[in-house]
């Protein structure tokens, strides 16, 4: 059998890895996985990489069956980093990447590690104190392991005075990782074996077989065709313009490119040991600030990464933009530690988020039998590997995986669970958060009510137009909505 990996990303890389696990000495399975070895646009790349369930938690948002097993997915996967990394270790052998030599699983200093403090801060606005109540009861009632803690107790913690915190919970159990040298790792060890072929290549279409009854070949962009029994579309953001160039008529929701901001600092006067970040506030995750591991003789904690922007685009978008590359170098400062001031900027990371219309992840097989489909893993796409790769894996195998797995069907018709009235609020709600993280300081009249019926109005009328009547946008799917990118 002959697997075809489009994508080069932790999505495709880990299944990659899951299915060479599956392999026996004899076996005359092979592989082949395209992308360029640049990477460009990879959202991988540009992520923290934070393994975070609880602390991405935002009021509401576990209220929906679909949006509580997805929260289950993802503490799945929490509980399968350890594991997994120590799979990788082993695979991975004398080709272990310097970086990752120190490292033998999580709490060891390494490249992998946990504890998470969440700060409810006053940089942007009562958002985010809704936020970190629902944080702090989920973690309740979920019985996960955590901690009240005086936010003067944190770490190389010490923001400007007037953004400083007035609560803080410690999360042990919530890590991250150098996004970097998990590739790195990834590569080394699927190179390790002679039956993976890597090809530094970017594919233009996908070929359906004469009968159209499934796919024969994919074409990269120089016209090689790349013959496989199995294709695997995992080129993240990208997804969805690959399958118009293929024309094979799918209905699979359209992909965006959520495109987002993060840099890499350089403190060692300052070093970071945890992850410290706000909840997610204003269309995006918050503020955030990991240790980023790197190769010795780089002082342990001296590299922090800190992101992250997002704005959500119809087309690629290659460069960063000014005003996000200012926005986290002000909050890092003001936020975190004033003592950002004297970092270095090592490099600004920008990476696409894939993010699909209705903003679920697209993972699963398609009509074409030989054709599955993973991506639309938006924020979240790093921690979730554990299991995305492993059902994924399974799925190419023809086994059977969890049934609700299959809500995340490639070829579903858009999911619509907000209803109008709860996507209006929450549209307005995370407007105006970005409003006051942003600097806007109204007038003391009645003026954020009236700003907030503005935005009412405005996120009313584009429902009506749209035909939105009895389901919500998702708040981060109104400008594609509003242009015509995305379609009732
Ligand atoms: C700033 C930022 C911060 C983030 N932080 C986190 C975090 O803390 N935790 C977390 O879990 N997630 C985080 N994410 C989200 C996470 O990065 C993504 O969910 C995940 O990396 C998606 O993986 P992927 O493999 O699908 O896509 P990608 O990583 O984008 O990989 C796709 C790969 O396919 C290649 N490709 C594209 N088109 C083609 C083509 N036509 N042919 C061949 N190859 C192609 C690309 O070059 C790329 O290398 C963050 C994302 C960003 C942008």
């Amino acid at each position: 059998m002959h697997t075809v990996v489009l994508g080069n990303g932790i999505v495709a890389l880990s299944t990659a890895f899951r299915l060479v696990q599956r392999w026996t000495a004899q076996s005359t399975d092979t592989l082949t996985i395209v992308g360029r070895f640049a990477r460009p646009g990879s959202a991988t790349l540009a992520a923290a990489a934070m393994f975070n369930s609880f602390a991405e938690i935002e009021a509401g948002s576990l209220d929906h069956p679909l949006d509580l097993y997805r929260f289950e997915l993802s503490h799945l996967a929490t509980q399968m980093w350890p594991d997994f990394e120590r799979a990788l270790i082993a695979a991975a052998g004398a080709a272990l990447p310097a970086g990752c030599q120190g490292c033998q699983g999580f709490n060891c200093g390494g490249c992998i590690t946990s504890g998470t403090y969440v700060v409810n801060n006053n940089a942007a606005d009562d958002l985010d104190d809704e936020n970190f109540d629902a944080i702090v009861q989920a973690l309740r009632d979920f019985n996960e392991p955590h901690s009240l803690v005086s936010p003067r107790d944190i770490p190389n913690y010490a923001p400007e005075q007037r953004q400083r915190a007035t609560r803080a919970v410690y999360i042990p159990g919530e890590g991250w990782a150098n996004p970097r040298l998990m590739l790195e790792k990834l590569d080394a060890i699927l190179r390790r074996d002679a039956r993976v072929r890597f090809q530094d290549a970017s594919v233009d279409r996908l070929e359906a077989s004469a009968s159209g009854a499934a796919i024969a070949a994919a074409v990269l962009a120089d016209g090689t065709r790349v013959e496989g029994d199995w294709f695997l579309l995992a080129t993240g953001a990208s997804a969805t313009d690959v399958l118009a160039r293929s024309q094979l008529g799918l209905p699979v929701q359209r992909i965006f490119y959520g495109v987002g901001v993060s840099l890499e600092l350089d403190s060692p006067e300052h070093p970071h040991t945890h992850c410290i970040r706000t909840p997610n506030r204003g269309l995006a995750c918050g503020v955030y600030s990991v240790p980023y591991y790197t190769v010795p003789p780089v002082p342990r904690g001296s590299r922090i990464l800190v992101g992250a922007s997002n704005f959500t685009s119809p087309t690629p978008v290659h460069h960063g933009r000014v005003g996000s590359v200012e926005a986290l170098l002000k909050a890092s400062m003001e936020q975190i530690n004033r003592n950002f001031y004297r970092a270095g900027l090592v490099r600004v990371n920008v990476g696409w988020r894939p993010t699909s219309q209705d903003t679920y992840p697209l993972l699963g097989r398609t009509s074409l039998p030989n054709l599955l489909v993973a991506t639309g893993t938006k924020r979240d796409g790093f921690h979730l590997a554990p299991v995305i790769s492993q059902y994924m894996a399974a799925l190419l195998h023809g086994e059977a995986v969890d049934e609700r797995f299959a809500s995340f069907a490639p070829e579903r018709a858009p999911l619509r669970l907000l209803t109008r009235e709860q996507a209006v609020e929450k549209a307005v709600r995370h407007q105006l958060s970005a409003a006051y993280q942003h600097g806007f300081s109204p007038a003391k009249s009645r003026m954020p009510e009236q700003v907030a019926q503005m935005l009412r109005d405005q996120v009313e009328r584009l429902h009506d137009e749209v035909g939105a009547i009895d389901w919500g946008i998702p708040p981060e799917m109104l400008d594609m909505y509003r242009y015509g990118h995305a379609r009732a």
